[in-house]
């Protein structure tokens, strides 16, 4: 059996597969059987499958995290009050939470925090950076998953894929801060992403969400490409949405993308 090259697009569709496996054959062959039309079109349907968990975990082990940012995210800041709606120490879900350093911020406040990372690399690192002692468990319902707390109990991060996580381990939630992570995973898997969200939502939660808004053709994601108008289409029906602020970024570590506009929702259950 030929290996599958290492630069397989990640995507685990059936013609992608195949794509990759006549790719590798008909370079290690110098056998060209396949039509540039047909493989340009299998290539552009990949674009669209998105990135496996392995593939983040290799970002972290070398680094590649431009979507870190060191400081507080500034729309967290500017609509905390949304968010926390008059209550104080509320429980913040944050789904693909990397080791961004906002987990401490809403604990500084007095809000506990959960969130689900795959990346062991990431939750070690936001202990350490953040000068937080922490301990380690095993998850005993997710077999191979771990949930490292800080030592005051504010802070729980579970190293496991999002999708093993439901609210028989967590319970539910006073709020949800969704920064890059919505847009972070595959668009197959967003209408599963909005059941688990919806299901850890308790019947106050607010939910903050950021999404990105660029022309996809010259970028293939992540960060998706997630326009209100797919923002209406995955939460409209069962939710009340808002769109709160939008801001154009200027980029750098996107290739082909120079510029993306950031957009803010606040999501709340319908009453
Ligand atoms: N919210 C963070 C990180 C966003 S990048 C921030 O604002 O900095 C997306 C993160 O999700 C990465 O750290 C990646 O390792 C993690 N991730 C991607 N898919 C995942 C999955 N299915 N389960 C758990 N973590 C995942």
């Amino acid at each position: 059996m030929v290996p599958l090259p290492s630069t397989v697009p990640a995507c685990n569709s059936v013609p992608c597969v195949l794509l990759a496996l006549v790719s590798t054959l008909s370079s290690q062959f110098s056998v060209c059987f396949v039509l540039p039309q047909l493989l340009a079109q299998e290539q552009n349907a990949c674009t669209t499958g998105g990135k496996e968990l392995g593939d983040w975990e290799k970002d972290w082990q070398e680094s590649r995290i431009g979507f870190h940012k060191p400081g507080v995210h500034m729309m967290l800041k500017k609509y905390i009050h949304l968010v926390l709606a008059g209550r104080s120490k509320i429980c913040f879900f944050l789904p693909l939470c990397g080791k961004t350093v906002d987990m401490k911020w809403l604990a500084d406040m007095g809000h506990s925090v959960v969130g689900v990372e795959i990346s062991e690399k990431a939750i070690r690192e936001f202990f350490e950076e953040s000068k937080l002692t922490y301990s380690e468990e095993p998850v005993p319902t997710i077999p191979g998953a771990k949930v490292y707390k800080s030592s005051d109990g504010n802070i729980s991060l579970y190293q496991c894929d999002l999708y093993s996580f439901s609210s028989s381990i967590g319970g539910q939630f006073g709020a949800i801060w969704d920064r890059g992570s919505l847009v972070a995973i595959n668009s197959g898997d967003r209408e599963k992403y909005i059941a688990l969200m919806t299901s850890l939502m308790d019947k106050d939660c607010t939910y903050l969400l950021e999404t990105s808004s660029y022309n996809p053709e010259l970028y293939p994601g992540p960060p998706f490409c997630l326009p209100e108008e797919q923002v209406q289409t995955l939460f409209g029906k069962s939710f009340n949405f808002q769109l709160l602020d939008s801001e154009e970024l200027l980029l750098k570590d996107l290739k082909g993308l120079d510029r993306l506009t950031e957009l803010i929702f606040l999501i709340t259950g319908k009453k």
